[in-house]
């Protein structure tokens, strides 16, 4: 796990008065999941959001891919954009549309020289892969709350990602249908060689899906490492309690 596919130095946003990252250093190596930790307001999504060029950084370093994201043009951001699936916090799939529609709008929009056949078998394969292979004629209406997530997931992997990032991916989910989608993000990772950024402040997420926990307390990474070197042996003690409101 030598490679980086993100590399984050020095990084510094605020929004008028309100610092919300004050110097975040993080490394995302290919291959691994690696969870951010904060609670809500902490900057965890700004954090992604600068990682795909949403927002600007007002001092520091956000590397994708070898690329700085800041000095990228449209073209450039947009090929970038591709290679990562982003899944954002409450991002629904479009409820007038069908899952198969729902799918194939990123493919129809990005990948110009697909035929209608393996379009079909393209979708086919995901749904496969995320436990649901009947639901390609049904309406978002027919399914549960989980079932969306996994074709959000689905819908998220269909342009190949090297990189996924999956901003609270188990918010407002029953434990069960929790441990499934953490389940799933682990499959995801096994069977695509994706590298994953996974937010959350759901202890048991972070602890199945993280090879390795990044825990972001005022506006910086107070700890990382291993779910046992960062919460069993937590130095800081806001780090701790984070841990102890948890459990
Ligand atoms: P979370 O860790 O819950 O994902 P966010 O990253 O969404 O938190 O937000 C961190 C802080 O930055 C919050 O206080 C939020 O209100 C503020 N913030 C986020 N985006 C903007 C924006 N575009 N303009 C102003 N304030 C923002
Ligand atoms: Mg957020």
């Amino acid at each position: 796990m030598e490679e980086k596919v993100v590399e984050i130095q020095g990084l510094m946003k605020s929004f008028g008065d309100l610092d919300v990252l004050k110097g975040v250093d993080l490394d995302l190596y290919k291959g691994e999941n690696l969870v951010v930790l904060g609670k809500s307001g902490s900057g965890k999504s700004v954090l992604i959001k600068i990682m795909v060029g949403l927002l600007k950084q007002d001092e520091g370093s956000m590397k994708v891919l070898g690329q700085e994201v800041s000095t990228l043009g449209t073209k450039a951001l947009n090929e970038l954009r591709l290679k990562i699936g982003f899944s954002f916090q409450n991002s629904a799939l479009y409820d007038s549309m069908t899952v198969r529609e729902n799918m194939e709008f990123p493919l129809v929009r990005n990948v110009k020289n697909l035929t209608r056949g393996e379009i079909t078998r393209k979708i086919e394969e995901l749904l496969d892969s995320v436990g649901l292979p009947q639901s390609i004629n049904q309406m978002p209406s027919e399914l549960s709350g989980g079932q969306k997530k996994r074709i959000g997931v689905a819908r998220t992997l269909i342009l190949n990602p090297e990189i996924m990032l999956y901003d609270e991916p188990t918010a407002g989910l029953d434990p069960i249908t929790c441990m499934d989608i953490n389940n799933l993000i682990v499959q995801v990772r096994e069977q695509y060689n994706t590298s994953s950024i996974v937010i959350t402040h759901d202890l048991t997420c972070a602890k199945v899906t993280g090879d390795r926990q990044a825990v972001l307390l005022d506006g910086q990474f107070k700890a990382i490492g291993s779910f046992d070197d960062v919460f069993a042996h937590a130095k800081d003690g806001r780090v701790k309690s984070f841990y102890d409101y948890n459990f």
